[in-house]
């Protein structure tokens, strides 16, 4: 059972249209996905640039060298030592084992596999060696007159989409990267699992790369990272503890753990990480699970804030709440650029609290007399501890259900974030059907009605342990993430045949769910105490981010100091003054599908798209070797193209017309060798002919068999 987006509560509250997007510069990428312009595309092979020599060993150990923490976490020569990157002797040495039939929890080990395979290359993958080699010196010639360097920050993910969120910041001789995020793939790219950030300029700039800096656990802030370390030898990564916890599982489940372990450093408040020129300071604040941090970034040149994923909640329920002292006192010390949060800028008012939804919660299982069963996200940490509490406190046990919610509370228990008294939390096996109902609470995936997540498995009863009752109440307990709306609703319906009650955003005004984005006031509050000299909206489609920067030029920011910059783009910052550079990094995402790698521009998605909607229609051709001519009357294989009622003789019509129309090409091409060419237009020909005739456009494939 596959049911990983639940841990993926990163579109809450983003409701409304579905297209952002400058149409006059950018087609938009559309709702939760992207794809290259036409002109993103790579070189072609053929035309590809030589790539650049790989960088010595040596420079990978400098990379290892050079960075620490400070000044509580410095760490001692030996630990540096030990914290640089396993050779690849020294993993030949290891004997690592690999059994390539082997999974994991659902997943393929080829992450593994292939990381294994291109020891040859150094780790690196094959797409990043598409990439032209990019002159970023010319870019510096605008700022010679000050004799001083810019600061540079170039988001690859996250800023024309929800979700795959991904930001390069350099300055001279050093580059890192905040938040290594997957995007799940949308409708233009049927079949796909994740599409992940380009790294290529950090790929083509690896001696300069000191590493991750991890802002917290959500999967579209870390979830390409066990796709990506491999390709960079498992560089420093700086996390939160609970990001650590999620991130450590997600590289065990891949196979890399072993390899990425020793390179994982843990970071809070207290210890600000230092990596080459950059100086980088943790603030907390508030989002969807505990844990979660925004970063103040100093270089030479500039002082930046990456709020990361937040939200301000006055009734915040986290031991740790978010940090508005020490953002205050970060405003004081100067803020060249901001760049915050734009999911639900839209939305006016301050984000409601969590505090309200878990009353509500509290309300409706005091008030139950059967059976309880509560489908959330499984990140949702802090509202799995109050509904556990109020369990423990209305003399309810809670049932854990789905793979994703067991593995997150446990691994929340483990690392302190969720504490319940021995016996209150158990996972749902058959033992507990001798329960009275009015002492059972389920908490379960399934709130995006996933094929075969929890609460679906139960609602359509093929859940092996659950069944519902007429007495059981069903409550929704997230968003509905737009592009999932749908398969939500046929749970309701399933729900509803079974009798049971559910509660809902459609058919109940009690909040049951909150979403950990800012909205107006937050962002606004935000803005108060940082006091930045300029804006760059982040994390959301062209919309949300505009509103974002509607809101910081009512806050007194200058219009043409709020920066609208997509994937892609750079921003350079010298002194307070910052220029933008528009898309010099020509973007192409990767995208994963089933553990194998590919990039959102292989031909392969318009051909399953056009297969979807059109079918494949196979022409079988037996022609004489010498004359080419046909020898009998062409086969026509239909799949996905034609009705039964009307397959019959369809393909008795086209095969009379690929019969005449082959004959008339063959005579046009008589003398020529170019067999390719002929089958090109025979291909061209017919679907001409089909698309006329029938209005559809099926996959021609002409097949020749010699005789
Ligand atoms: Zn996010
Ligand atoms: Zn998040």
């Amino acid at each position: 059972m596959n049911d990983s987006t639940n841990t993926h509560p990163h579109h809450e509250g983003a409701e409304g249209g579905s297209q952002g997007g400058r149409p006059e510069r950018k087609p938009s990428r559309g709702f939760f996905r992207r794809r290259p312009r036409h002109d993103d595309a790579r070189p072609h092979e053929s035309e590809k640039p030589h790539a650049g020599p790989h960088p010595s060993i040596e420079s990978v150990d400098i990379i290892a060298a050079d960075t620490g923490l400070e000044p509580a976490k410095a760490m001692t020569e030996a630990e540096t030592t030990a914290a640089a990157h396993p050779s690849w002797d020294e993993m030949n040495e290891r004997k690592i084992p690999y059994d390539p039939n082997k999974r994991t929890a659902g997943r393929p080990v080829d992450t593994l596999k292939t990381y294994l395979e291109s020891k040859d290359q150094r780790g690196r993958r094959n797409y990043a060696e598409q990439a032209a080699p990019r002159r970023t010196n010319s870019w510096v010639d605008f700022w010679e007159g000050t004799g001083k360097k810019p600061t540079r920050i170039m988001p690859i993910g996250g800023l024309e989409e929800v979700g795959g969120n991904s930001m390069i910041i350099e300055y001279d001789q050093d580059i890192f990267v905040v938040d290594c995020g997957v995007l799940f793939g949308g409708d233009d790219l049927p079949g796909v699992d994740f599409i992940l950030p380009d790294l290529s300029y950090v790929q083509e700039n690896r001696d300069r790369f000191r590493g991750f800096v991890i802002t917290h656990g959500h999967l579209d802030h870390i979830g390409a990272l066990p796709h990506l370390l491999p390709a960079f030898d498992f560089p420093p990564i700086y996390a939160p503890k609970l990001a650590i916890g999620l991130m450590k599982k997600h590289l065990e489940e891949a196979g890399l753990l072993k390899f990425a372990e020793k390179n994982i450093i843990e970071y809070d408040e207290f210890t600000p990480i230092k990596m080459g020129s950059f100086r980088i300071e943790g603030f907390r604040v508030d989002h969807s699970l505990p844990d979660c941090f925004g970063l103040y970034i100093q270089t030479p040149t500039a002082k930046v804030i990456h709020t990361g994923d937040f939200r301000i909640d006055k009734k915040c329920m986290d031991e740790k709440k978010a940090d508005l002292d020490k953002i205050a006192a970060i405003g004081d010390r100067g803020v060249d650029l901001l760049m915050a949060d734009s999911t639900n800028a839209l939305l006016p008012g301050w984000t409601p609290n969590e505090k309200d939804v878990v009353d509500n919660l509290e309300a409706a299982i005091a008030e139950a007399e059967g059976r309880i069963i509560i489908t959330t996200f499984s990140t949702l940490v802090t509202r799995l501890q109050k509904i556990i509490n109020i369990a423990e406190k209305h003399g309810r046990k809670v049932y854990v259900n789905g793979r994703s919610m067991i593995n997150n509370i446990t691994l929340a228990r483990d690392l302190g974030f969720i504490k319940f008294e021995p016996g209150t939390v158990k996972r749902v096996t058959k033992h507990m059907l001798g329960v009275p109902d009015n002492k059972v609470v389920v908490v379960t995936t399934g709130s995006q009605g996933e094929t075969l997540a929890g609460l679906t498995r139960i609602a359509n009863g093929s859940h092996p342990v659950l069944a519902l009752k007429e007495t059981d109440l069903v409550i929704h307990s997230a968003s509905m993430i737009p592009s999932n709306g749908m398969k939500f609703l046929s749970v309701v319906n399933m729900i509803a045949r079974k009798g049971a009650t559910v509660r809902f955003k459609l058919n109940n005004p009690t909040r049951y769910h909150t979403s950990g984005h800012a909205q107006a006031e937050d962002l606004k509050l935000m803005m108060e105490l940082t006091k930045p000299k300029h804006v760059m909206p982040l994390h959301g489609e062209y919309f949300m981010r505009q509103a974002n920067a509607q809101l910081a030029v009512s806050m007194g920011v200058p219009k043409e100091n709020a920066h609208m910059v997509d994937n892609g783009d750079a921003l350079e910052i010298l002194d307070g003054k910052v220029r933008k550079i528009a898309n010099p990094l020509k973007l192409v995402d990767s995208v994963v599908e089933k553990g194998t790698v590919g990039q959102v521009n292989d031909p392969v998605f318009q051909e399953r798209l056009t297969m979807h909607e059109n079918g494949v229609l196979v022409v079988l051709m037996k022609v004489d070797r010498r004359s080419r001519r046909l020898v009998s009357q062409p086969k026509i294989i239909s799949r996905g193209f034609l009705f039964k009622t009307v397959a019959q003789q369809r393909s008795k019509d086209l095969s009379d017309v690929v019969r005449t129309r082959y004959d008339r090409l063959l005579e046009k091409f008589s003398g020529q060798k170019k067999q390719k060419d002929m089958v090109y237009a025979l291909r061209a020909d017919l679907t001409r002919w089909i698309t006329d005739k029938y209005e559809k456009t099926p996959i021609v494939m002409p097949i020749f068999i010699e005789q």
